[in-house]
């Protein structure tokens, strides 16, 4: 037996998107499998807590629950949840990368003498729809800081010699003495370094890195949306003195499509169909992300009707299922009629009428007779 999402959640059926969210972190960590290790218990609680995030946080898939329980979000291939333990993680991952964004790599600042991480450098990608929905790959060029080739990294020219700075001795600090204190400061000669370059390299100026131009291969996975971003681990700017490589986040924008709408990983397609069509039940070809497809109206369609392709939208990009296609029926009043249409419905006005004028007095009749 499936327990109320929102009771996993242990939040109110009228609660935000923010508290919906601020509820699943707080479980999500709670019951996080490292912290938890080989706790079965806990691993349900996480699986659980992360399956009911995925349809709160969705406010039409949270109409559907809210309506028709968990049938509603589950008809058809079923919510598949997670299949392997490497989903579980990538979505726990994505929602960390939500959470805090970009700040968890700001603490490895360093400084002094050591070596100095890279920078991590960001790049706003656009793609087409159709290039978000089947996945892609592309080849961007960025200009980053990269290691100086004339110098190899140091700074310092060839015939260059690195001195123990004379001013700290080495140590990158001076101490100052201020009345009854001493001060430590940040050696000015040598900006902290302990050394310096009697002769600096002429390419990059002493700071062993310059902008170069380098072409990096990206691999965007299918079902991607607008905000995605993508982490490239060591394609940031190169460190100072061998230290590590930042990273590159790629921040994906996706085209509008000129038909299709996406709402998470449902795609919406509005559809003319003539009145009469409508009236009789047609069979009329749509487009879908894998080219047309056939779909059935029914007789007595009426407008604003909605048609599902199930499967037939967005991967997903956590793997659960994916989503579905809508499509939204509009209908058009057929103009410019020839003669003979025109004959046609007003001969089929006639009949309604007289059909209309039976049931009104059939029903006037009824009453009385009753009373
Ligand atoms: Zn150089
Ligand atoms: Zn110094």
């Amino acid at each position: 037996m499936k327990r109320d999402y929102y009771e996993v959640l242990g939040v109110s059926k009228q609660a935000s998107v923010e508290e919906i969210k601020r509820a699943y972190r707080k479980l999500a960590l709670k019951y996080h499998p490292d912290r938890n290790p080989g706790d079965k218990e806990a691993e349900e609680r996480f699986k659980e807590a992360a399956e009911a995030y995925e349809v709160l946080r969705d406010p039409e898939k949270r109409q559907l629950y809210d309506l028709y329980g968990h049938q509603g979000v589950s008809s058809g291939t079923g919510f598949q949840g997670f299949s392997s333990a490497d989903d579980i993680f990538s979505a726990f991952n994505d929602l960390f990368e939500d959470f805090f964004g970009f700040s968890t790599r700001h603490s490895r600042r360093g400084r002094g003498f050591g070596p100095e991480p890279g920078s991590d450098l960001r790049y706003d990608l656009s793609i087409t729809f159709m290039e978000a929905a089947k996945g892609t790959e592309k080849e961007i060029e960025i200009q980053r800081l990269e290691e100086c080739k004339a110098c190899s990294g140091t700074g310092a020219s060839s015939s260059s010699k690195v001195i123990t700075c004379p001013t700290c001795g080495g140590r990158g600090h001076v101490v100052r003495t201020q009345g009854f204190f001493q001060v430590s400061s940040t050696c000015p000669n040598c900006s902290g370094q302990g050394s310096i370059i009697t002769e600096p390299c002429k390419i990059c100026n002493g700071k062993g890195r310059t902008l170069q131009n380098r072409k990096v291969k990206i691999k965007i996975p299918a079902g991607v949306d607008t905000g995605a971003r993508l982490r490239l681990k060591n394609e940031g700017e190169a460190g100072i003195r061998g230290g590590q490589r930042g990273d590159l986040f790629i921040v994906i924008h996706v085209e509008p499509h000129e038909f299709f709408k996406r709402k998470g990983n449902d795609i919406y397609l509005e559809v003319e169909i003539s009145a009469i069509q409508a009236c009789l039940g047609d069979t009329i070809e749509v487009p879908t992300l894998e080219g047309q497809e056939q779909i059935k109206i029914p007789a007595g369609t009426q407008p604003g009707a909605l048609f599902k392709l199930k499967g037939k939208g967005f991967p997903d990009l956590r793997g659960f299922r994916p989503g579905d296609q809508i499509i939204k029926i509009n209908l058009i009043i057929p103009k410019d009629l020839t003669k003979r249409q025109r004959e046609l419905l007003e001969e089929f006005l006639e009949i309604e009428k007289e059909k209309k004028k039976d049931g009104f007095f059939k029903k006037i009749f009824k009453k009385v007779e009753f009373h």
